[in-house]
């Protein structure tokens, strides 16, 4: 594979080592080894990023670890692991920033559904603006959310692909709804991608759940 140049721009170590760990869960201690492996991030085995907030995780490093899904499972392949790791990850997320977004109060539980993603959505976007150099905003539509990612570590670095690849985010946040919502799920597509030479990805959340 062809290495990724580095960006500049850093995940927190322990937003890194809550993604990988996420796939380890996924696929398996070997199967992250052999991604690993592909995405010429052999340093990382056995030796995940440490757990603190650190910035000092290339975006190129994380996008590697995607490309990689791809090329080992093909598109649809590493697209559901992608997704389903970036599902993994959110229970992390929650156990390491939930306190500092707030969600987990009594306060926050009786809410009614839209006012919890009014502030859930947000409030995910501020965690990862303030632990790393991905800005991320969300704006409010009639129907739905638009959550965008101003600087993307998951596609860091690509171009010229003519479909969306930031699965992980996309199931990061599928899972970060539903937990604000208590339990519902709700339709997440990724509508634009640097990947695809826009300026930025966007992820459309349906504002009502799948029935
Ligand atoms: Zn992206």
């Amino acid at each position: 594979m062809e290495p990724i140049p580095k960006s500049g721009f850093f995940y927190a170590n322990k937003i890194a080592r809550i993604t990988i760990t996420a796939l380890e869960n996924v696929m398996g201690k070997n199967g992250v080894n052999a991604i690993l492996n592909l995405a010429n991030e052999h340093n990382l085995i056995d030796n995940y990023p440490l757990d603190n907030l650190e910035r000092q995780f290339d975006f190129a490093d994380f996008s590697s670890i995607n490309v990689a899904l791809e090329e080992m499972f093909g598109p649809r392949g590493g697209r559901s692991l992608a997704l389903r790791a970036g599902r993994a990850a959110f229970a992390g997320a929650l156990r390491n920033f939930g306190a500092l977004a707030g969600v987990g109060d009594l306060a926050f539980k009786v809410l009614p559904l839209q006012a919890k993603l009014r502030i859930g959505l947000p409030a995910m976007a501020r965690i990862f603006s303030q632990t790393s150099d991905q800005y991320s905003t969300v704006v409010e539509h009639e129907r739905e959310f638009i959550y965008t990612i101003h600087r993307c570590p998951v596609c860091w670095g690509r171009k010229g692909l003519d479909k969306p690849v930031c699965f992980v985010a996309a199931g990061l946040l599928q899972e970060g709804v539903k937990w604000v919502s208590g339990g519902l799920e709700f339709r997440v597509n990724e509508s634009h991608c640097i990947a695809m030479g826009d300026e930025v990805c966007d992820f459309v959340i349906q504002k009502e759940p799948i029935s």
